[in-house]
């Protein structure tokens, strides 16, 4: 038996920023995980000596005062980042939209790819509406709330502009571009698209205020060199008692949590935490109970229903470094407004390595992770031909594309691999695969959103199913608030 402080479950971006500023307050930390490396949904692997992002690739919330500026000023990571400009490209057809970081530009971006727009309004509100989000979550630093004290913010004297921010929690992106009567197919599917990777939703149901802040993301695209393997490595190296290979099997909570927790991992191992800290997905809890109360709590209805969130097909390969190409970030949409095979949106997203990344652009070449949205239902429960079938009609479906807006030959892509939400459950344990957190919708319960519910005294949950924000700006900044509260 090994007693801790804390024990924190998974060591993704949740539970390695959890579990290193704990640390460094002079709390004795457990951080038990199940496969080999940190990092999760954004973790990293070596495959044919090149260094691949397993999912997600950008790093955004850098700017003065958001959760990853503050995360690693904070804990000194060594970090080399590149802030990349334009964030992200959008290629639809045969336009190719820049997102660039200056306002300025990007309206004028906007003004000639989309001519007869007010585009000078629209995101001049979009961004106040988003600075007013981030007001907004740095004054609720107990969102989830936990307690009373967690309204003590309503008496904040900042509050009055940022509560400005909360109508827009109500109302939804498609009725605020309904005012600029916008009638141009191709700007509103890279909207629909946008509001995809960023808030998990269309524009019909993501709320107005999660919207914003996921439509001006670009403004705020960073690359750590090294990729997420430099992110996650430079997190874990921050956490002393860090155990790979400890799948938890097994929580017990003593005394109802009053007198902690004790977890069997996979291999036997027995931990005793006075608290315990849980970033693996909500779904996942009710099996590691034998007690019928948690098991209950984790089953019943009262958990968001697990078929409105999605999965990923992934592809990873290599292609030629090209410097002259702009960007490393692009969201290309498919020819037609079609939708990718065996998938559910009209576009997927390519991340390049930096090609003056020493440790991943290397024997010339560029390293690629490609993702889409899809259903675990398309993928599990197939017997294993209809499963490579599919998978490479997928595949050669978006390579094709990639081919054609890239330039490139059959030749030219090497090293491939694809990944879809099986490899997700293999590699990361989330159930059916999930990724990428619980859509933000109007159909939402803001309840849900507001209060972080556990069934034991002593026990917290964070990651993204349980913060109520997707990316790994979101679940750090679950994390510092939860580092706040619990060190007051
Ligand atoms: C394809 C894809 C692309 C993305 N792109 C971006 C992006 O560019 N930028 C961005 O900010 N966000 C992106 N995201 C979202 C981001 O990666 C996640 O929201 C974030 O990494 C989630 O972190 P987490 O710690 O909550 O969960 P996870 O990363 O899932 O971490 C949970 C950890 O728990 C471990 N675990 C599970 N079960 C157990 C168990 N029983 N015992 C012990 N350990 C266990 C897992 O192995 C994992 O390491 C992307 C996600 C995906 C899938």
């Amino acid at each position: 038996m090994e007693y801790y402080d804390y024990i924190v479950i998974g060591a993704g971006a949740s539970g390695l920023s959890f579990a290193a500023l704990m640390e460094k307050k002079g709390f004795k930390v457990a951080v038990l995980e199940a496969h080999t490396l940190p990092g999760g949904c954004s973790s990293y692997f070596d495959r044919e000596g090149f260094t691949f992002d397993a999912g997600a690739t950008t790093l955004s919330g850098m700017a003065k005062g958001r959760p990853l500026n503050n995360l690693i000023k904070e804990l000194d990571l060594q970090l080399e980042l590149v802030s990349i400009d334009p964030g992200i490209i959008s290629i639809i057809g045969d336009q190719k939209i820049s997102h660039h970081k200056n306002t300025n530009q990007w309206i004028a971006e906007l003004s000639e790819k989309f001519p007869g727009i007010d585009h000078q309004s629209l995101w001049e509100k979009l961004k106040k509406i988003e600075r007013r989000g981030w007001n907004l979550s740095t004054i609720f630093k107990n969102i989830p709330m936990r307690s009373a004290r967690s309204l003590l913010p309503f008496f904040s004297l900042k509050l009055p502009g940022a509560v400005l921010a909360i109508p827009k929690f109500f109302t939804s992106v498609k009725s605020e571009l309904e005012k600029y009567n916008i009638k141009d197919q191709n700007y509103l599917d890279m909207i629909n698209e946008l509001l995809f990777i960023t808030a998990q939703s269309q524009m019909e149901t993501t709320p107005l205020l999660m919207g914003a802040m996921g439509l001006c993301y670009p403004e705020d695209t960073f690359y750590a060199m090294g990729g997420m393997k430099a992110f996650s490595d430079a997190l874990a190296a921050k956490c002393s008692h860090l155990f790979f290979k400890e799948q938890v099997k097994k929580i017990e909570a003593l005394k109802k949590g009053k007198e902690g927790f004790s977890i069997t991992t996979i291999t036997g191992k027995v931990f005793h935490g006075k608290k315990l800290i849980s970033t693996i997905p909500i779904w996942n809890h009710a099996e590691m109970f034998e007690d019928q109360k948690a098991r209950d709590f984790f089953s019943a209805k009262k958990i968001h229903d697990p078929k409105d969130c999605w999965s990923a097909f992934m592809i990873y390969l290599t292609i030629p470094i090209n410097t002259s190409r702009v960007g490393l970030y692009f969201q290309i949409h498919c020819p037609e407004n079609q939708v990718i095979p065996n998938c559910s949106t009209k576009s997927f997203f390519v991340s390049l390595s930096h090609p003056e990344d020493k440790s991943r652009s290397i024997k010339g070449r560029q390293v690629v992770t490609i993702s889409t949205h899809t259903k675990p239902a398309e993928w599990i429960g197939l017997d294993k031909e209809q499963y490579k079938l599919k998978k490479i009609e997928t595949e050669n479906y978006i390579l094709r594309i990639l081919k054609q807006k890239f330039q490139l030959g059959e030749e030219d892509l090497q090293n491939k691999l694809t990944g879809t939400p099986k490899t997700f459950i293999k590699y990361t344990k989330r159930s059916f695969g999930l990724v990428g957190g619980i859509p933000h919708s109007l159909n939402r319960n803001p309840m849900e959103l507001i209060f972080a519910k556990s069934p034991y005294k002593n026990f917290y949950m964070l990651g993204d199913t349980q913060f109520p924000g997707q990316g790994i700006a979101a679940v750090v900044m679950g994390s510092m608030n939860l580092v706040d509260y619990l060190a007051e």
